[in-house]
């Protein structure tokens, strides 16, 4: 069978058929195709953000652990695995529980763990590796990938642990912050929400010494801008705001009975990540399911196992460090680093993955010369070759129906997207109450009330579930700019001007001169891999460790620290990064998705606007990847010094 599907194909090597693929998605309209559901202009897709997860009631009878007027040394936007791991970081580091505040949008902690909850989902991450903090708690995952439930659990556990959770607001979101020279604290503007619904808004203003940005990858669920959608006569709702009355079922298990789907038409726009898991939960319950396609995933084997107690205790979390040498590890295998004698601790589908390096980084290949990036391309191309034909040969094994198997065939290098891991997804299409509506790479025509358009027909469905992604977790520019915010540092100057002038400038990735106490999480001029809690752990420790270092100088708890990076050192950071860009080249060659901002990234400026070119070289991550970051960075930390930071004290 799956030599049906190559040789079809046969005339054209499949780096050709790359080419052709991501030329058939490229659009003039960018990101502009969608829109994000929180600023829609219409009432119906603006209210599908709503939380339906949240206890209005219960919440409106908490206490708020701050109050207009009020000031606090430690603000967290954000109580999602960024903000608790933030939080007990700083803990940690000898600060207390009283000194923060999380400020989180949602009704409870968890973040993307929170308002995700549609059926079947799973971190796709060994859950070894993934949950924070095992050692410390001492908990065994009940599986190797861990459910959203059991995730979810897991950090209201932790913020319980740390004693937290009375010091979050939720339902709440930051909407400004200045820093304040006289105070030497940041003015923070808020809106609170209480009441039924969580509909009544009241404004705040609170002071905080330290602020840190944990707002997450994906805060933002979009729906395509298409004709009708809004005037869908059934009920629809988005994938991030999974509504159990609609199905049936509740987010309390992770495989539902969703029984209200029984006889019913169900139809599901998208087939990214997300789809995957849904769409044979759906399948069991639907009448009838219809998968609008755009880009088939790249589906690799899942081998999901519940945890044996005795190779936990025996091996896997038998000694003192284990979990950092786990995450290193698999961070390590996906760099491409396979040093002789290191086992593949996790050894799964991801841990193999050596061509993912080409998003991530690797310092496997050395510094890439600008010069050298066709070159590098072809490296990486060959370097997926094996695992990319195996995986397109694996639908063609699995899958029955020859043109239903072509059409589930993905055409682009394993890192253009996410890959996705399922043992359920690609056998779902046997099933002949499911049907593929492949639309070649154009998306859906429109919606009308009665069903989706596609290819110039239309179907007609009963209920529509939009897994349609989020915003580009890069759109927005400068960290405030992510979150909706304009951040006012010293002498009035906005982050965004900085950004739009300098282009990104950080020391390490997590902290900007001239926006003192400010810290921020994300990969860029950071680090990534395909385990962000990962990624998120090494920068909290980090950030953690920079503020406690400022402590050090002062000689009594009521001084106030102020420290920045100094501008050098973020220009000597930035040159570093700028450095190590050209490895990335290999993304360009990518289907356009949310890791490029559906192509907007691939506009290059004019080779001889250096300006230009250096701010995008800067807007990199480093070159090596998540461990020798990891290790350059604590190796500054070593010597006590953090040269680069400007430490003051006030009385
Ligand atoms: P994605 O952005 O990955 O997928 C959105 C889907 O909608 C794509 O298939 C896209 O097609 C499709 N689409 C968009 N517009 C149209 C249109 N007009 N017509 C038809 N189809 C359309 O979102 P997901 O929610 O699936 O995943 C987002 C991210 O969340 C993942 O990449 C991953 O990082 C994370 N995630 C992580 C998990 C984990 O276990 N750690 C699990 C699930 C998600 P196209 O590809 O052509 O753009």
């Amino acid at each position: 069978m799956s030599d049906v599907i190559e040789s079809n194909d046969a005339a054209m090597p499949p780096e050709q058929k790359y080419f052709v693929e991501a030329a058939k998605r490229k659009r003039s309209d960018g990101t502009k195709q969608f829109e994000q559901l929180h600023f829609s202009e219409n009432e119906r897709l603006r209210n599908l953000a709503d939380d339906p997860f949240a206890d209005h009631t219960a919440l409106d009878k908490a206490p708020s652990p701050i109050n207009d007027g009020g000031s606090v040394k430690f603000l967290i936007l954000g109580a999602g695995m960024g903000g608790i791991v933030m939080a007990i970081r700083l803990i940690k580091q000898g600060f207390s529980a009283d000194q923060i505040v999380l400020i989180e949008t949602a009704g409870g902690v968890g973040g993307t763990w929170y308002w995700n909850r549609y059926p079947g989902l799973h971190c796709d991450v060994e859950a070894y590796c993934y949950l924070p903090l095992l050692e410390e708690t001492g908990y065994m995952p009940k599986e190797k990938y861990a459910s959203s439930v059991e995730i979810r659990t897991y950090l209201e556990d932790l913020v319980k642990r740390f004693d937290l959770g009375r010091r979050i607001l939720f339902r709440s979101q930051v909407t400004a912050l200045e820093w304040d020279e006289r105070s030497t604290a940041w003015k923070t503007g808020l809106v609170a929400r209480s009441g039924p619904g969580g509909k009544d808004e009241r404004s705040l203003t609170v002071h905080a010494d330290f602020i840190t940005l944990a707002s997450g990858l994906f805060p933002y669920p979009q729906v395509p801008r298409v004709q009708g959608l809004s005037d869908f006569a059934g009920e629809m709702f988005h994938t991030s705001r999974w509504n159990y009355d609609i199905t049936g079922g509740s987010s309390d298990v992770a495989f539902p009975e969703m029984d209200k789907l029984k006889g019913k038409r169900v139809g599901i726009i998208g087939t990214g990540a997300t789809a995957i898991q849904a769409v044979p939960q759906l399948a069991k319950y639907a009448a009838e399911l219809f998968v609008f396609q755009r880009t088939p995933s790249q589906v690799n084997v899942r081998g999901q196992r519940t945890t044996d107690p005795a190779e936990w205790l025996g091996k896997i979390a038998a000694k003192s460090g284990w979990q950092k040498e786990r995450m290193e590890n698999l961070a390590e295998h996906l760099a491409g680093h396979r040093a002789p004698g290191v086992d593949d601790l996790v050894n799964d589908e991801w841990s193999r993955l050596e061509a993912y390096c080409a998003l991530i980084g690797s310092n496997r290949f050395g510094r890439i010369a600008p010069d050298k990036a066709q070159e590098h391309i072809g490296q990486m191309i060959a370097l997926d070759t094996a695992h990319n034909k195996q995986a397109r040969e694996r639908i063609a094994n699995v899958v029955k129906n020859k043109e239903t198997a072509k059409k589930l065939t993905p055409w682009y290098p394993t890192w253009c997207k996410r890959p996705t891991f399922s043992d359920m997804y690609l056998e779902t299409f046997n099933n002949s109450h499911v049907h593929l509506i492949d639309t070649d790479g154009k998306g859906i025509d429109s919606v009308t009330p009665k069903g989706v358009v596609a290819n110039g027909q239309e179907y007609p469905i009963d209920i529509l579930v939009l897994s349609t992604g989020y915003r580009s977790p890069t759109a927005g520019g400068d960290p405030g700019g992510r979150m909706g915010i304009e951040i006012v540092g010293r002498n009035g100057r906005t982050m965004s001007q900085k950004w739009n002038e300098q282009g990104i400038s950080t020391l390490h990735g997590v902290f900007s001169n001239g926006f003192p106490n400010l810290f921020f999480q994300s990969a860029a001029q950071a680090a990534a891999t395909a385990n962000y809690m990962h990624v998120l752990e090494v920068l909290s420790q980090h950030i953690a460790a920079i503020i406690a270092h400022g402590h050090k100088k002062a000689s009594s708890p009521a001084e106030k620290v102020v420290i920045e990076p100094s501008a050098a050192a973020e220009d000597a950071w930035g040159m570093q990064i700028a450095q190590g860009a050209a490895f990335f080249s290999a993304t360009v060659i990518c289907t356009p998705s949310y890791l490029n901002l559906e192509g907007e990234a691939f506009e290059m400026p004019p080779v001889d606007d250096q300006v230009a070119m250096m701010k995008k070289a800067k807007a990199a991550i480093w070159q090596g990847g998540l461990v020798e970051f990891t290790r350059k960075i604590e190796e500054w930390r070593g010597d006590g010094k953090l040269e680069g930071v400007e430490v003051t004290v006030a009385a």
